[in-house]
């Protein structure tokens, strides 16, 4: 019993990029008073730069880490792990995938992969635990810019570190002070540093409120829920890592184009275009759509 008014709506929406998996998430969104947006290929865009790229230990060279970390992410579907391969090509190390054994994925924190007989672990500082490395790199300050910081270790060993830059979205600043405009409040949830959130943050201008880092899937969807009991939450991700936080929203709004593959399968709503400020326009149309049918 789809309204007409609802119907036209969706319409309208699919016209501005925004794919509704139904009429309820609309009538959903309508209500929502806190908006939480992923980090990494949400706010920022995910395409990342190599600043830095560095063996820590005089008998690994930087070619052989080069061959290791490329080959490894070749298998991974994290915006980081493209960069990184075209980081080994373009300094004349390919990667050879065929060599990697027992491949995981942790989400969250990076890869493991078996190769030529090592066992490598490329991640942020949470992998150390992963490698079995009693100690845990220390958080580093923001005094290079909020850098995406990357740890590779060989068994238990550090044997080098890297850093990617990001940048945040055009228009994400403006749309989240549209959505402050609406009534809404907003977040920031991410898997990266507690440096890297807060320069995204200031990147913003400081106009989005809360920030939460170092989080896991999990963590992302114990926020979730727990933002929920303050108020009907929507939730934007860019579907790498996201989607159980996503399924955990009221409304899941997911980016349409993740890394180079199109999302649509998670969340309850794709935004093809990748353009945050859909989002404020989308929760007006859903509130005046909401006044027709009352
Ligand atoms: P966000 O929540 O900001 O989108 P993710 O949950 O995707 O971030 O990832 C969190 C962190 O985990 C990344 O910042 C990175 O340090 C690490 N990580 C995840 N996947 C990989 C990978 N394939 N290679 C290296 N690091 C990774
Ligand atoms: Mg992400």
């Amino acid at each position: 019993s789809t309204p007409v008014a609802t119907f036209s709506a969706l319409t309208e929406a699919m016209k501005n990029g925004l794919l509704f998996k139904g009429g309820d998430y609309l009538e959903m969104l309508a209500k929502i008073k806190i908006v939480a947006f992923d980090k990494t290929g949400t706010i920022t865009r995910g395409e990342f730069v190599v600043t830095d790229f560095q063996s820590t230990r005089p008998d690994v060279s930087l070619n052989i880490l080069l061959y290791w970390v490329s080959s490894i992410e070749s298998k991974s579907s994290h915006p980081m792990a493209a960069v990184l391969v075209d980081y080994a090509r373009a300094n004349s190390v390919d990667p050879i995938p065929e060599n990697v054994t027992e491949f995981q994925n942790f989400p969250g924190e990076g890869v493991f992969g078996q190769i030529d007989g090592e066992n490598i672990f490329v991640g942020n500082r949470r992998i150390s635990r992963r490698a079995g490395c009693g100690t845990v790199p220390e958080e580093e300050n923001d005094a290079r810019g909020g850098s995406t910081i990357g740890y590779i270790y060989s068994g238990m060993n550090l044997v080098g570190t890297f850093r990617l830059a990001d940048a945040c979205r055009s228009g994400v600043a403006d749309a989240i002070t549209e959505l402050k405009s609406l009534g809404i409040r907003t977040v920031m949830l991410t898997g990266d540093s507690h440096a890297a959130a807060i320069h995204a943050k200031a990147q913003l201008s400081n106009v989005i409120e809360v920030v939460h880092a170092e989080l896991l899937p999990e963590d992302k969807v114990r926020i979730v829920k727990s933002l929920k009991e303050e108020g009907p939450t929507a939730m934007v991700g860019d579907g790498i890592n996201d989607a159980p936080a996503l399924a955990t929203a009221d409304v899941g709004i997911s980016m349409g184009i993740s890394g180079s593959a199109l999302a649509t399968e998670t969340g309850h709503v794709t935004l093809m275009s990748n353009d945050i400020q859909k989002i404020p326009q989308a929760i007006w149309l859903a509130r005046r759509t909401r006044r027709t049918i009352i």
